[in-house]
C-alpha cells in the first residue's frame, strides 16, 4: 500500500504523457542494383585463337563516333577473358566497346588531334629549321653545369644545391645556357617570319591573342626533344617535389614561346596582349623560363593553390609571391597554382612546358577535394571534423 504522502505528490505532478511512437508502414525493400562487372582484359593474349571478322563494323553503324580503326576489336579479341572467347561475336563486341568506351577521344577530341597531327606533318615536311641542333637533345649545350650536376646526382640534396623554394610549392633554379635562350628565340621567330611569308596558319598554344602571338614548338618538330627534356630532366625533381599531383609519373607535355610585351628590338608597352589576368594553367605541373630579351617587369604574381571548386577563392596573405624573371632560370610550379602575369616593358620570351600525369588525371576524376594543397579543401575539412565532436 502507498503512503498518503506519495499519493499527494502525484497528484501535483503533472501527468507525464509517453505516446508510444506509431507502428512504422511497411517499406517496400529496395531492390539490389546488379552492378556490371568492370570489363577487363587479360594480360596476354591468346595468340592461337582466331578471332571474328569486324570489317564491316562502320558500314553497319555498329560503332559509335569516332569510329575506332576496325583492327583494335581483332587485337582486343585475343586479350578477352577466356570464357568470352567463344562467346557470339555481338556479346563480344559489346564487351569491348564498353572497354573502349572508357578511353576513346570525343569527337570533338578526335578531330582536333587528327588535325593537330596533320599540322604537325605539314610543318614538319616543310619548314627548314634555322638551328636544327635545337631538334635533338643535347644536355651539354642545352643546361648549365650545375643544372646536370643537381640532375645526375637524382638525390634531394642535389637538387636542394641549386633549387630554392621563396614560397611554398614554387620552386626556383639555374637551368637554360644563355646561348641556347638565344638559340630558340631565334629560331622561333624565323619560324614565325616562314610562316607568314608562306601564309601557314600559326597554331595557337593557348588562345592567348588573335592572331596567335605564342608558338607551339611541340609542333614545329621539337616534340621528341621536348619529350626527353620532360622525362629525363624535369621528372625526376617533380617526382621528389611534387608526389601529390602526379609529378612522379609525367607522362605528357604541351610546350610553348610566348613573346611578351612590344615589337622585337623596342620598348614598348601594349597593355592589351601584354599581361594575363589571374588563371591557373592546363598542367599538373608547368615549367616557365625566360628566353630574354631586354625587358622589365612581366613579374609573376602568385596567390595560392586551389582545386576547381575553390578556383575563385579569395588569397590569403600568406600566400601571395612576385617572382621576377630572369633569363635562363627556370620556375617550376603547380598548374593549379593560382597566378597573373603583370606587364613587360620592353620584349620578353618565355618558354612554358605544361606537363601533364594521366595517372593523376584518372585520380581526379574520382577525387572532389584536395586538402592535401588547396587549404580552401583543408578548411571545410577541419570544420567538418569540428562539428563531429562538439556535443
Ligand atoms: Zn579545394
Amino acid at each position: 500500500m502507498r503512503s498518503p504522502s506519495k499519493r499527494r505528490h502525484r497528484q501535483k505532478t503533472k501527468p507525464r504523457r509517453f505516446l508510444m511512437p506509431p507502428e512504422p508502414e511497411p517499406q517496400p525493400q529496395p531492390v539490389p542494383k546488379r552492378r556490371l562487372p568492370v570489363p577487363r582484359l587479360r594480360h596476354f593474349p591468346d595468340k592461337g585463337h582466331l578471332t571474328e571478322d569486324y570489317s564491316d563494323l562502320v558500314d553497319a553503324s555498329e560503332i559509335p563516333p569516332p569510329y575506332p580503326p576496325k583492327w583494335i576489336f581483332e587485337r582486343m579479341e585475343r586479350h578477352l577473358p577466356p570464357a568470352l572467347l567463344r562467346a557470339p561475336r555481338g556479346e563480344k563486341l559489346e564487351y569491348m566497346q564498353r572497354i573502349l568506351a572508357g578511353h576513346v577521344p570525343s569527337p570533338e577530341d578526335f578531330a582536333r588531334m587528327e588535325s593537330c597531327i596533320q599540322y604537325r606533318k605539314r610543318i614538319c615536311s616543310s619548314y627548314k629549321p634555322l638551328h636544327p641542333q635545337l631538334y635533338k637533345m643535347d644536355p651539354r649545350a642545352f643546361f648549365l653545369p650545375s643544372f646536370l650536376r643537381a640532375i645526375r646526382g637524382n638525390t634531394i640534396e642535389s637538387f636542394f644545391d641549386i633549387i630554392e623554394e621563396p614560397t611554398p610549392k614554387v620552386y626556383t633554379f639555374p637551368m637554360l645556357r644563355p646561348a641556347f635562350c638565344k638559340m630558340l628565340m631565334n629560331e622561333v621567330e624565323n619560324f614565325q617570319n616562314w610562316a607568314r611569308r608562306e601564309k601557314q596558319e600559326i597554331n595557337d598554344p593557348d588562345s592567348l591573342g588573335e592572331p596567335a602571338r605564342g608558338t607551339t614548338i611541340s609542333d614545329i618538330g621539337m616534340k621528341g626533344m621536348l619529350d626527353d627534356l620532360m622525362k629525363q630532366f624535369i621528372s625526376p625533381i617533380s617526382k621528389v617535389l611534387f608526389p601529390e599531383v602526379g609529378g612522379g609519373c609525367l607522362d605528357s607535355q604541351n610546350s610553348f614561346v610566348v613573346p611578351y610585351g612590344g615589337d622585337e628590338g623596342e620598348l614598348s608597352f601594349n597593355e592589351d596582349d601584354n599581361c594575363m589576368g589571374m588563371h591557373v594553367d592546363d598542367s599538373d605541373i608547368t615549367l616557365n623560363v625566360c628566353l630574354g630579351k631586354q625587358f622589365t617587369g612581366g613579374e609573376i604574381y602568385f596567390v595560392g593553390r586551389r582545386c576547381r571548386n575553390h578556383v575563385n577563392s579569395g588569397p590569403k596573405h600568406e600566400e601571395t609571391f612576385i617572382y621576377s624573371h630572369v633569363v635562363g632560370q627556370a620556375l617550376l610550379y603547380h598548374g593549379r597554382h593560382r597566378h597573373y602575369v603583370c606587364p613587360s616593358y620592353g620584349l620578353r620570351h618565355n618558354m612554358i612546358m605544361r606537363c601533364k600525369s594521366s595517372l593523376f588525371n584518372e585520380v581526379t576524376k574520382c577525387k572532389i577535394d584536395f586538402p592535401d594543397w588547396c587549404i580552401e579543401c583543408l578548411r571545410e575539412h577541419t570544420a567538418s571534423g569540428w562539428n563531429i565532436l562538439k556535443p
